[in-house]
């Protein structure tokens, strides 16, 4: 018989970690994690919660999750299946093993198009299946927002539902059979009663307990199982007397997967789904629906279903101006609000017919009419304008999600389901709730099915505990009174299993522990989910624990701006440096991950190469962020933050700053890095490689007065040898070649005082592509500027030496010669910025220093002004172009087409449409963006021997397949030098082609 996780047993599990690791290592071929920053990073998911597991298994096939289970069970060490890891109430934390199936169990088994079925394996991210799944017309219509990311283990784990749940159901609707293993090892497909006759004894033995119970128990379940849609808590013993209005099977059979599904690990492992796939729908209509009032708009929400609609989405007042105060989403938001609304509604028309979709839109238009809104409809029939229009509504949560300070919208009640006819109500009560408990939250998502997300704000440090529960009780009462589901879309985890027993009472809540014993009676899967739970506010098993400390700490770089703190009720954030944080902000920065797993995606956008090419939590955004806040508290050991767990965890972070676009929180990893390198160099010096790259601005003007000398590593094969032997760089890569006629040397500037341009010439463009610094310049005299070459100030240290961003010295954490580099610059570059003229610069990872890590190295309020009046070349074409001041003639060139590369930190600065923008100016020429994340050189990163095969991996993942398509008469174009280098490496066999810098394409084509 099973017993409660309890301490004891807890420690019981600790003190055999190093016995389970070293047994396990010897019966499974993958990976074995069981040291203190690995397991932290498996500590937590998307919620509130922090346990630290017993150990993680990352399996390379199933025999290794089979040996687990044997070897869990032998040992009485609880286990936990974990996919994403992005649930929001706790499920996959735990003192269990965690068996991660993400990175290899994600495979596609079988497709049946004739039965409308798919078997999958349970690691496969849901976007990936689709993407497998579209050219065959299908799709599994269980479309959450985490879509990315999640994994249809974890999908049915956790019975999710997306957002057009009113026409596909969740996934108890969508799932046919699972096969499924006990913590006894028994195997067996999970599926319609009638077929599981030939079942092993022991699992007939299951099913008639289950019958039993359900037998016994029918006048509660029809009782106590709210009657919504969205009702995913406790165990779905409703398959024997349905209660869901759309029902689990067409034909009212029992299918005992549907069971299993939203069971949370807690019943038994999914080794495989079956799954069934719906169509994929031709036409796509959109209305939005614009509401004087938030509570017509819920109060209407029962009547627009009636017209069948697959999704009716909430995007409220707040949201609406979050998005409106966003320069790229006003315009998209703007078209779809009439006059000042305080809710709108997205409803969405999807099917086969075209015709069909437009009379129901129109139907939209009457029936709001009717209801007294005449003209409260925008019209959206079309694809292009709906797809920018969901873009805008997914923004608005992560610009919430983005708030400073210890006050965060906590999800705890964030998924309560209530029937539509109350969910007017409902709203407004439970605003008068937050009010009272001196908070406020914003209203989003699922109006179709009464499941509306709303996220207090609390400080979880602070009082937020004491709120957390008073809110939830008084919630609890309102989805009482409205017949709702307390738990309607994110499952109960470790924050809602303590409701359980309120939501279906004593009795079934007995039963719920029942099924949990005929399945495993010695409770080793998934401990303390579900039944026998602790309460959701045991703050021992908070993130954010009583006992959580930072670490005293003085940053190299300003984090000011981070040590905030915020009020809940108005959102007003206090003075930068006023947060208390005692690592000055740095770890408040740190903090802001919320482990949602955004970063785990592989769809457009940069984030995150590292973890695009090994699937590893060590090396993705959020395995990093934990592992810095981890060392920061003190959590890995004394001084941890210079340790080699750290350092282990930094390696692959290519600082290619795709987390500081695309992290919804902004968690800027790159700058997190210059930090830790800053520690790391103090406590352990510099390599002599490291101090080699970070001082060639110094020695740069050397190499080319000799540069036969500094060349001969890359004609020598021995040299190149000798050079990966004792320093580190790898003999594969071809170094820059060093030339005598640097630019600034040659270059014909036009005097200071003339000047309406000064262009900034960086170390890479002035000693290594000269070529580019010429082009930037012949073209932007064409264009009609005097241009100036930017050089040090007379009399200033180093006067003849070039200016510099820095960036070799961030790149290996010496903070403090970047800091005089920046100064030198900024010294140099001040007069014409104070004379209002602009700065323009070659290479995006140099310019944009002067935009980015500029502003947080003490300089001032000169940084700012420089800043503002820095840009990369083509961004100054483009704003003189916007201005119809750009006074260039353009020629067609004999090629009619380029591919663009953009390098990351344009990307991360939004800088890679002025390129496009300009290319298009040359007549004839078709230009055309690789989807590419990061090309993997970023900088010196790709020339370290011990990076050579990731940074490769890297640029195979879009990057090179796209280029090698390209036939000899397209263009190649990158801005960034490392990734040209990078192409011209991964290329030369193929082809020997080269990527060119945009001026070089424009001066080409100078008329
Ligand atoms: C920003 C955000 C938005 C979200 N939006 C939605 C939404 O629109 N709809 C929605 O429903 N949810 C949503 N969620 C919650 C979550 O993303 C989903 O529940 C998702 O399906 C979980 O998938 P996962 O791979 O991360 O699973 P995990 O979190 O890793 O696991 C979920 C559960 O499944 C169990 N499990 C995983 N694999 C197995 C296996 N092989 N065998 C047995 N048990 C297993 C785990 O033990 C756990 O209990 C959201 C979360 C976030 C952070
Ligand atoms: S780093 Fe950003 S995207 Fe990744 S989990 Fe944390 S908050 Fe989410
Ligand atoms: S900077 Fe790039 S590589 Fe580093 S964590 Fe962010 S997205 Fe990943």
């Amino acid at each position: 018989m099973n017993a409660p996780l309890s301490p004891q047993h807890l420690k019981q599990s600790l003190i055999a970690r190093d016995e389970i690791a070293s047994r396990l290592r010897k019966i499974v071929q993958g990976e074995v994690l069981f040291d203190a920053a690995s397991r932290g990073r498996y500590a937590t998911d998307a919620s509130i919660y922090q346990i630290d597991p017993v150990g993680v298994l990352v399996p390379r096939g199933f025999d290794d999750v089979a040996a687990a289970i044997d070897l869990c069970r032998e040992m009485r060490v609880p286990l936990l299946a974990r996919g994403a890891g992005t649930s929001q109430c706790g499920q996959t934390v735990g003192a269990a093993l965690v068996i991660d199936n993400s990175k290899h169990l994600n495979q596609v088994v079988e497709l049946d198009l004739d039965a409308m079925t798919v078997t999958v394996e349970p690691g496969i991210v849901l976007d990936h299946l689709n993407a497998w799944l579209k050219p065959h017309g299908v799709w599994f219509p269980v479309d959450v927002s985490t879509a990315a990311q999640c994994t249809l283990g974890g999908m049915a784990g956790n019975n999710s539902c997306g957002s057009r749940s009113i026409a596909y159901g969740n996934m108890v609707h969508n799932v046919e059979a699972i096969d499924a293993v006990l913590a006894d090892g028994t195997q067996a497909r999970f599926t319609d009663e009638q077929s599981m006759a030939g079942a092993p004894a022991r699992i007939r033995e299951i099913i008639g307990g289950l019958r039993a119970i359900a037998a016994r128990e029918r006048d509660e379940i029809a009782a106590h199982v709210p009657a919504v849609l969205r009702r995913v808590g406790g165990y779905n013993l409703d398959i024997y007397h349905p209660q869901n209005p759309r029902p689990y099977t067409e034909d009212g059979r029992v299918n005992l997967a549907h069971l299993l599904v939203g069971s949370e690990g807690t019943l038994a492992y999914t080794r495989r789904l079956v799954l069934k796939l719906s169509p994929l729908p031709r036409s796509k209509t959109l209305g939005v629906v614009n509401f004087p009032t938030f509570y017509q708009a819920m109060d209407m929400t029962q009547h627009i279903v009636k017209l069948g609609p697959c999704a009716v989405e909430l995007v409220d007042s707040t949201m609406i101006e979050l998005a409106r105060g966003n320069p790229a989403f006003r315009p998209v938001i703007d078209k779809a609000l009439i006059g000042s609304p305080e809710a709108i509604l997205l409803v969405e028309f999807a099917g086969e017919s075209r015709q069909e979709q437009l009379a129901r839109l129109a139907q939209l238009v009457e029936l709001m009419a009717d209801l007294g809104l005449p003209g409260s409809v925008v019209e959206m029939p079309d694809a292009g304008p709906q797809k920018e229009l969901w873009e805008v509504r997914k923004a608005g949560l992560n610009i919430m999600m983005s708030m400073r300070g210890d006050g965060k919208p906590v999800s705890f009640i964030e998924d309560c389901a209530v029937p539509l006819e109350h969910l007017a109500e409902y709203t407004s009560q439970l605003t008068e709730v937050f009010e009272r408990h001196g908070t406020r939250g914003t209203w989003y998502a699922h109006a179709s099915v009464g499941t509306l997300h709303v996220r207090p704000i609390l400080d979880m440090r602070r009082d937020g505990t004491q709120k957390m529960r008073a809110i939830a009780e008084e919630a609890g009462a309102l989805v009482r009174r409205y017949k709702g589901a307390f738990s309607g879309e994110h499952g109960d985890g470790l924050v809602r299993s303590e409701w359980v027993a309120w939501q279906f009472g004593p009795r079934l809540t007995r039963a719920f522990e029942q099924i949990k014993d005929l399945f495993d009676p010695d409770g080793l899967m998934n401990p303390g989910k579900i039944v026998r739970c602790e309460k959701m506010d045991a703050k021992e098993l908070f993130r954010f624990k009583p006992s959580y400390q930072v670490v005293p700490l003085k940053p190299a770089l300003d984090w000011s701006a981070w040590n905030v703190q915020n009020d809940p009720a108005t959102e007003r954030v206090g003075a930068p440096g006023t947060g208390g944080d005692p690592a000055h902000g740095f770890a408040k920065a740190v903090e802001m991950c919320n482990n949602n797993g955004h970063c785990r995606k592989f769809d457009a956008g940069t984030m995150c190469p590292s973890y695009r090419i090994t699937r590893d939590e060590q090396h993705l955004t959020r395995g990093r962020a934990n592992t810095l806040r981890l060392a920061l508290s003190g959590q890995l050991g004394p001084d941890a933050l210079a340790s080699e767990a750290v350092r282990d965890a930094m390696d692959l972070c290519v600082s290619c700053k795709g987390c500081k676009r695309d992290c919804p929180t902004g968690v800027d990893m790159a700058r997190m890095k210059i930090e830790f390198l800053n520690q790391w160099r103090k406590r352990h010096g510099l390599s002599l490689k490291d101090r080699l790259i970070a001082t060639m601005p110094q020695w740069a003007p050397w190499a080319a007065r000799l540069p036969w000398l500094f060349n001969l590593r890359n004609a020598v094969p021995l040299l190149a040898r000798l050079t990966e032997k004792h320093l580190g760089i790898s003999a594969k890569r071809k170094l820059p070649a060093w030339r005598r006629d640097t630019f600034i040397k040659n270059a014909a500037s036009a005097p200071a005082e003339q000047a309406d341009v000064v262009l900034f010439a960086d170390t890479f463009n002035n000693y290594f592509e000269s070529e580019n610094a010429h082009a930037a310049l012949q073209v932007l005299t064409a264009a009609g500027y005097k241009v100036h070459v930017a050089r040090a100030l007379a009399g200033s240290p180093q006067e003849n030496r070039p200016l510099c961003c820095g960036r070799t010295y961030l790149s290996a954490g010496l903070v403090e010669k970047a800091r005089a580099e920046a100064r030198r610059t900024l010294d140099a570059l001040l007069p014409f910025i104070r004379r209002g003229i602009p700065v323009v610069g070659l290479e995006p990872s140099c310019l944009l220093t002067l935009r980015d890590e500029f502003l947080v190295m003490g300089l001032g309020e000169e940084a700012q002004a420089l800043a503002k009046q820095s840009y990369l070349f083509e961004e100054f074409l483009a704003r003189e172009l916007k201005a119809d001041r750009l006074k260039l003639q353009l020629k067609p060139l004999p090629q009619k087409r380029a591919l663009l590369h953009g390098h990351c930190h344009q990307k991360a600065f939004d800088a890679v449409k002025p390129v496009q923008q300009i290319l298009g100016l040359i007549p004839e020429l078709e230009v055309e963006l690789v989807e590419s994340s990061c090309c993997g050189m970023a900088g010196s990163f790709g020339y370290d021997a011990s990076h050579y095969e990731a940074s490769m991996k890297m640029a195979e993942l879009s990057l090179l397949p796209a280029l090698r398509e390209a036939d000899a008469h397209t263009l190649l174009v990158a801005d960034g030098t490392s990734c040209r280098h990078q192409i011209a490496d991964g290329l030369e066999q193929d082809s020997g082609r080269r990527a060119e810098h945009v001026a070089i394409i424009l001066r080409r084509a100078l008329a």
